[in-house]
């Protein structure tokens, strides 16, 4: 009795919970996937944070000079601070 499993195919739901990898799967997480990334900002986000730039997907001008200004994305170049420790340190 050959159960009909294909019905059950070219859902997300299938996708993640079953690890489906068939064709049909597969396109019904990238569209999904497409989705996502052209959903807009919500209005809700806070703007002008590292947050929301990173997480939301936001290009607006205060998120992306708070990500350019994050400690995470600053080139370090050894400063003048640096040579002091070191002095100090003898
Ligand atoms: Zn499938
Ligand atoms: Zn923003």
């Amino acid at each position: 009795m050959a159960t009909e499993t294909s019905s059950k195919h070219g859902k997300i739901s299938q996708y993640t919970n079953q690890k489906c990898r068939c064709a049909a799967c597969r396109g019904a997480m990238a569209a999904y996937q497409r989705g996502r990334r052209a959903q807009p900002v919500p209005a809700s986000a806070v703007h002008g944070t590292e947050n929301t730039y990173t997480n939301r997907g936001c290009r607006c001008v205060p998120c992306r000079e708070a990500n350019t200004a994050s400690p995470r994305n600053q080139r370090r170049s050894p400063t003048r601070l640096d040579k002091v420790r070191t002095a100090v340190q003898r």
